[in-house]
């Protein structure tokens, strides 16, 4: 029995990825170089009298994700201090928004799917969305640390979510839905395993019936994988079920995650709040935006990913699994498209009629052989959808191919392989390995008429209505074609011989 109710509340820190950093013109590119202290200047190193100013593209990267997530844009905005000291920081505080942050309440939506299998549709507040400057990294070596300023001053985007979080499941379905969604905003490649996304949870108990923010409230830190926030959270659940249970009280306080010992160990206990002494940045000026200028970054955003989902499942006939496969992957739905649109341009120059029926079938055909065929053997090679040598042009027409029998499925996938491996085009490839499927019924009735000559033990199990029979005889017609017969053809001329 489940004795508490669990809510969790995520911070999330992404890297934008602008050309230059927050408040200076170096060079925003973590993997630029990596000796230390390259890629610095007056402004990111905070020598005296230099000048923060700063960055327009990193704003509206904010205001993009704001507005994708929904949330209130501020007509008017500030920048504050918020003071504390730490060696990687070195103006002695960092630049940061407090109580004037560029986007306000907003929410983010999915459908959710438990351990049982059941859809949810889940809906996450978001509290707010800022903008703020990354720090410098200590490096530790030999009994002495160096420390490292190329990363100080990377535009950094804090999410913080209301704590409607109540699983660890959901709470990193949550995380992946939001760095899809980065991702196709195009404001960071959010890769979690290089820092450039960093996800902390508030993570608290309380009994039902009781205020949902009543109980004592863990930050989990130090998660660096979506496998992390899972494991980190159900541990912490656990540990705090525990202590609840023997009658004791929590502590507030904030907790690592080891990945190596599989558990979460105490970092520093909050007694009192953290005082930042926040006062308002006096080197820039408040920034304000009208509504204008909000409604431009609102048309330029791009369809953004459940809008796609939603749109394969409508007008392509996906079903939701394959079309939220595709979705996931931004590079590979691309890819899916330019197919998709090959398939179109043939349909719309070909004699034959084509139903929206039998355009969903190519449709869906080419999803089939990319999610199955084509991603094993990417997986198999390491390789990335980017990596493909099959241009869509030639994937579009092995798809039609199919679509007009003049293969069988078996003999598609030799094709699709020669083609992974050389990026040859299908009918090349079908002409050179002789695959084309034979629907000749003269050759297909000699062939029937010698199979059932030869097999008279299953023709007469067939007339005793044993339906197996007919894939034994229809196997054997295989067999002597080499598997080029035609099924649908093979099956006909079959049952008519044997009736
Ligand atoms: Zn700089």
């Amino acid at each position: 029995m489940i004795k508490y109710k669990v809510t969790i509340g995520m911070e999330v820190h992404v890297e934008l990825g602008t050309d230059s950093k927050m408040f200076c013109s170096c060079k925003n590119g973590m993997g630029l170089t990596k000796k230390p202290n390259q890629n610095i200047c007056d402004v990111c190193t905070a020598q005296p009298g230099a000048i923060p100013v700063p960055n327009a593209k990193a704003i509206e990267y904010v205001m993009r994700a704001g507005l994708a997530l929904n949330c209130q844009i501020a007509n008017e905005t500030k920048f504050d201090r918020k003071n504390y000291f730490y060696p990687d920081l070195p103006k002695g505080y960092q630049i940061s928004q407090y109580d004037q942050p560029i986007c306000g309440k907003g929410e983010l939506v999915f459908d959710y799917f438990n351990k049982a299998g059941e859809k949810k549709e889940t809906k996450i507040g978001i509290t707010r969305i800022h903008l703020e400057e990354d720090t410098g990294k200590l490096r530790h070596s030999n009994g002495s640390t160096s420390v490292d300023f190329n990363r100080a001053g990377v535009p950094l985007m804090e999410l913080v979510s209301e704590p409607d979080l109540t699983s660890a499941q959901e709470a990193k379905q949550f995380c992946t839905e939001l760095r899809r969604l980065f991702r196709y905003l195009r404001i960071s490649t959010a890769n979690m395993e290089k820092g450039q996304m960093r996800c902390e949870a508030n993570i608290s108990l309380y009994k039902d019936g009781e205020d949902r923010i009543s109980g004592t409230k863990v930050e989990l830190k130090n998660i660096n994988s979506f496998k992390a926030i899972e494991r980190g959270i159900e541990y912490e659940i656990k540990r705090q079920t525990k202590v609840l249970d023997a009658g004791k009280k929590l502590v507030q306080e904030t907790r690592g995650w080891s990945d190596e010992k599989s558990k979460t160990f105490s970092q520093r206990t909050k007694e009192n709040a953290d005082d930042y002494r926040y006062f308002p940045e006096p080197d820039i000026l408040h920034l304000k935006f009208t509504e204008e200028e909000i409604d431009r970054i609102r048309k330029s955003l791009p369809e953004l990913p459940w809008e796609r989902s939603e749109r394969f499942i409508r007008q392509m006939g996906l079903t939701e699994q394959n079309a939220e496969i595709l979705v996931d992957y931004k590079e590979m739905a691309d890819y899916f498209e330019q197919i998709c649109s090959e398939l179109d341009d043939w349909m719309q120059n070909t004699e034959e009629e084509i139903s929206e029926e039998q355009q969903q079938k190519l449709y869906k055909l080419a999803a089939n052989y990319l999610l199955t065929e084509t991603q094993k053997q990417l997986f198999d090679q390491g390789l990335n959808i980017q990596d493909i040598k099959i241009i869509p042009e030639n994937f579009a027409e092995l798809i039609k191919i199919v679509y007009q029998g003049e293969i069988n499925s078996s003999a598609a996938q030799i094709v699709l392989r020669e083609m992974f491996e050389k990026g040859s085009d299908p009918s090349h490839v079908i002409d050179e390995m002789g695959l084309a499927q034979t629907s000749d019924m003269g050759e297909l009735e000699k062939i029937a008429e010698q199979v059932i000559a030869k097999n008279p033990d299953s023709v007469a199990d067939y007339n005793k209505g044993k339906e197996n029979a007919v894939r034994f005889l229809m196997g054997q017609i295989m067999k002597a074609t080499g598997g080029k017969a035609n099924p649908q053809v093979a099956m006909e001329i079959l049952k008519k011989k044997l009736n």
